[in-house]
């Protein structure tokens, strides 16, 4: 039997997939090359070049199609099946690999590498370009705000977590090792890495399939591209040293995950690094952890309920002029510091270049003119710049000494650190002598390289120029000579020159004209002389074109040469551009400098929450301020009406901490903040509306790696935890984390809840303080004042804002009974609050149900609870009703 003729023939006409070719079937010489392209990345979207389309078969061509919303076609057969197929102009194709990489593929091209026309036989293909999300050097695919980060992960012995990642587009490139496999989460998602490498055989670990959870894109490779001594040798002769001890690198499990990037670069056809200067080290302990749950939270980089980068604390921030500036303040919130001098060097530049408009706004206007000299030096590296791209790079250059003749200025001793910029004057002369200062995109048509460069290329210049006038010159004696005054002389790209006469002149041809091409109504011809010019001319042109392609790539190798001067020149313009930003933003909404000592105060004297102070709200912002200390006041109990501003108070807290130590200035009149190094906050599940998903279990799992994590000099805000659940147990909660916070971690927190037993315990504890955001009632209204004060709240006011939200008069008059009748049993008790028992020998131990067991408590927080402004009209009638016949029974 033929091979391959039972399975694939049972369905006549049904479409061929790429295992069914290769079940030893006779193929063509071109699906030969295909199949033997396709084995070289068989996890790839493979993008086959054909004349002027990339086409793409089989399986691919069904994915392609869906994704890229393409036609999908069958143009060839392969006995009787048609073979799937898609195609794309080769001139879009860019933008369809980008759309494919966005959305987690991996996409390989196979392009021409001969010419079609001097091709004998087939053309010559090979796989010329492998893209996924981690591998993108395209400027113009990438965000220009945001780095793209490959990362690499190595789990070795004894819970240690390598990680290295690489910018390939900046060539940013560093390691460090995790003690501990759950920071490697928050890890992952400061970096927001892009693509992850992982070894193919932990594909079923779990850790990994935590991995696989998010929508990163895991990219596997072989175990033994996860090598400590492959890793350390590719490294050194990468970076030409002898050892790796000179980057202040251990031959540990980070430079480990750094080798298998680099495994995965070569795999991946990556080739081209010579920006990538170094490996550096780095460790988390210098910086301010912010995990995954916090960084969403408190909105730094999108918002919760779109998820977009607008209305996020970055979206307010970033006030740079460019891409580089921007990367750098997302990565300055990403990991604020914890060092109080580090942390002042920042403010320090920061108060200056606030103080100083005229500086800071010459500066900006500079950057303005500056271009992503990271990502161009990138380009520059992988051989893809074209004569555009180093225009731009020598217009960003053209700025630097400038930039440096401000920093160098009397009152700018504050920047002192980022001066004098590298010298790029040099390479700067040397890109304008060279290159035209309005090239073409094409790089072999021409018009690249300046006159007055070389030579022989303007020799070459001279003589299409004089070519032209030549040709006006034949022109002219050919009609005189003839007496045709129609005789045209025109090129065309089939038959170059030619010499045209109308049908009605024929007669008047003479005779050394040699026929060439007949048309409607006109003949065309040449001559000898014209034959002869046309070789000059076209060779002299072709000359050219080779000589100013070859001209712009010796350019591109010497200014690839710079790559580590770039490097420097950008690193510092992008300090200086986010610096600046943060001064514009200070000037701009009136912040203040903070105080930031290794003390544990926290004190902020009105203080405002900065994205919301910003929005158009039906009320003015009301400022706030804020204490917290080690000793009376460590944890706060905060309450108050439902929409009093709870939450809004307390994020505010966490995000005047977080910018401080990021190094920019505070909505807030005063601060002064002893150092903070790890911020939590949690929200309590119901409260929790952008997670739709979220449940009781991953609310109180947050709650568990506080308990965990933090120390005495965390700052955690609470919001409403333990809501999830029925009351009893949450209170149960609720009770025990703050209890736990206030006797074990002693680090400072704020904590808002809708359990008024919570304000119990600041009666047994100095170091917890009840606080309220103050309402006040106007009859029956409320009025919210949205000020902190000192306190627990004396009533709840969910009836009032139940009429605020419109409920009928008969519910509510019903409501105010049964609140009074509640309000009134608990009038009832004496001595010491029910809650706080059972420290004691005199009661059960805390936590335990029965403490909470008071039947007619339930009811009351249950009302108090009322959410009533999620609820609809309808909802909260039917809730009242059920409490009120609750409360009768009882
Ligand atoms: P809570 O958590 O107490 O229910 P939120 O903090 O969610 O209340 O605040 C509810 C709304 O009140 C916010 O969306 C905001 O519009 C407004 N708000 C909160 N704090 C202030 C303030 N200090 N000044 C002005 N408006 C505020
Ligand atoms: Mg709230």
């Amino acid at each position: 039997m033929e091979p391959g003729a039972q399975s694939a023939e049972a369905v006549p006409g049904r479409a061929l997939t790429y295992t069914d070719l290769l079940d030893g079937r006779r193929l063509t010489p071109m699906f030969k090359q295909y199949v033997e392209l396709k084995e070289q990345v068989p996890d790839s979207v493979l993008l086959f070049r054909m004349g002027d389309f990339f086409e793409v078969f089989f399986e691919d061509a069904v994915t392609a199609s869906k994704v890229l919303d393409l036609t999908l076609t069958a143009r060839d057969k392969l006995g009787k099946h048609p073979i799937p197929m898609a195609g794309v102009p080769h001139r879009s194709v860019r933008g369809h690999v980008r759309k494919l990489v966005q959305r987690g593929f991996k996409v390989a091209l196979a392009d021409q590498v001969e010419d079609p026309k001097q091709a004998r036989g087939l053309v010559r293909r090979a796989i010329t370009e492998i893209v996924t999300p981690g591998l993108v050097l395209e400027p113009d695919e990438l965000d220009a705000r945001a780095a793209n980060h490959l990362v690499a992960v190595h789990f070795a012995a004894a819970g240690v977590v390598g990680v290295a990642y690489m910018d390939v587009s900046t060539g940013e490139f560093a390691c460090t090792e995790l003690d501990d496999e759950a920071a490697l989460a928050a890890e992952l998602d400061r970096l927001d890495a892009a693509e992850i490498v992982v070894s193919d055989e932990l594909l079923e670990d779990p850790r990994v399939a935590t991995l696989r959870a998010g929508d990163v894109r895991l990219a596997e490779v072989p175990d033994h591209a996860f090598s400590r001594d492959t890793a350390v040798a590719d490294l050194c002769e990468m970076f030409e040293v002898h050892d790796l001890r000179g980057f202040g690198l251990e031959a540990g499990p980070g430079v480990t995950a750094a080798g298998a990037i680099l495994y995965y670069l070569r795999a991946s056809r990556v080739d081209t690094l010579g920006h990538v200067r170094r490996l550096r080290p780095y460790r988390l302990d210098g910086f301010m952890v912010l995990d995954e749950a916090t960084r969403r939270n408190l909105e730094l980089f999108r918002t919760m309920v779109d998820g977009r980068r607008k209305g996020s604390l970055v979206g307010l921030l970033d006030r740079a002029v460019t891409g580089m500036g921007s990367r750098r303040i997302r990565r300055w919130i990403g990991a604020p510091l914890l060092d109080p001098e580090a942390i002042d060097a920042r403010l320090e530049a920061v108060d200056l270049l606030a103080r100083n408009e005229e500086l800071r706004s010459a500066l900006r206007r500079r950057l303005e003119l500056v271009h992503d000299i990271e990502r161009l030096n990138g380009k520059v590296q992988s051989g893809r710049a074209h004569a555009r791209d180093l225009i731009a790079l020598r217009r960003s250059l053209e700025q630097a000494p400038a930039v440096d003749v401000l920093l160098d200025r009397d009152d700018a001793r504050g920047l002192a650190p980022f001066s004098p910029l590298p010298d790029a004057a040099e390479l700067q002369a040397d890109i304008a002598a060279t290159l035209a200062d309005d090239p073409p995109l094409s790089l072999s048509d021409g018009g690249l390289i300046r006159r007055g460069y070389h030579a022989e290329l303007d020799e070459l210049m001279d003589l299409g120029k004089e070519g032209k006038g030549a040709l006006a010159r034949l022109e002219a004696d050919e009609r005189r000579r003839t007496g045709i005054a129609s005789l045209k002389v025109r090129y065309n790209r089939v038959f170059g020159w030619y010499i045209e006469v109308t049908k009605a002149n024929l007669a008047a041809v003479p005779d050394n004209y040699i026929r060439k091409q007949t048309l409607a109504n006109a003949e065309r011809y040449y001559t000898p002389e014209l034959k002869e010019f046309e070789a000059k001319v076209l060779g002299a042109q072709e000359r050219r074109g080779t000589l100013e392609m070859e001209l712009f790539v010796q350019l591109r190798d010497r200014v690839a040469g710079q790559a580590a001067m770039l490097g420097e020149l950008a690193e510092r313009l992008a300090a200086i551009d986010a610096l600046a930003a943060f001064a514009e933003l200070a000037v701009r909404h009136d912040y203040v400098r903070p105080v930031v000592d290794d003390g544990d105060v926290l004190d902020l004297r009105g203080s405002r929450h900065p994205v919301l102070e910003q929005m158009r709200l039906e009320e003015r912002f009301v400022p706030n301020d804020i204490l917290l200390d080690a000793t009376e006041n460590q944890l706060l109990i905060v309450s108050g009406p439902n929409m009093a501003g709870k939450s809004t108070v307390m994020r505010q807290a966490a995000l005047v901490v977080l910018l401080a130590q990021a190094g920019c200035f505070v909505p807030a009149t005063e601060a002064r903040i002893g150092v903070v190094d790890r911020i939590f906050t949690r929200v309590g599940a119901s409260d929790n509306i952008a997670r739709g998903q979220s449940t009781f279990m991953v609310e109180m799992a947050e709650t568990a790696a506080i308990l965990h994590h933090a120390t005495g000099r965390s700052l955690c805000i609470l919001d409403e935890i333990g809501r999830g659940t029925s009351t009893f147990d949450g209170l149960a909660i609720a009770w025990a984390v703050a209890e736990y916070i206030a006797d074990t971690l002693g680090c400072r927190t704020m904590f808002a809840t809708h359990y008024h037993e919570l304000s119990e315990l600041a009666s047994t504890r100095p170091q917890v303080r009840n606080v309220n955001i103050a309402v006040s009632e106007l009859g029956e209204r409320v009025i919210f004042l949205r000020r902190l004060r000192d306190g627990g709240a004396s009533r709840s006011y969910g009836i009032q804002v139940a009429k605020l939200a419109g409920l009928p008069e008969a519910v509510l008059e019903r409501a105010r009974q049964v609140l009074a009748n509640l309000e009134t049993d608990a009038a009832d008790e004496i001595g010491r609050p029910k809650l706080a028992r059972g420290r004691g020998a005199d009661g059960p131990a805390p936590g335990q149900l029965s403490l909470f067991a008071d039947r007619t408590s339930v009811l009351k927080d249950e009302l108090l609870r009322l959410d009533v402004d999620q609820l609809t009209p309808l909802e909260a009638l039917n809730l009242l009703a059920d409490l009120r016949a609750k409360a009768e029974r009882l």
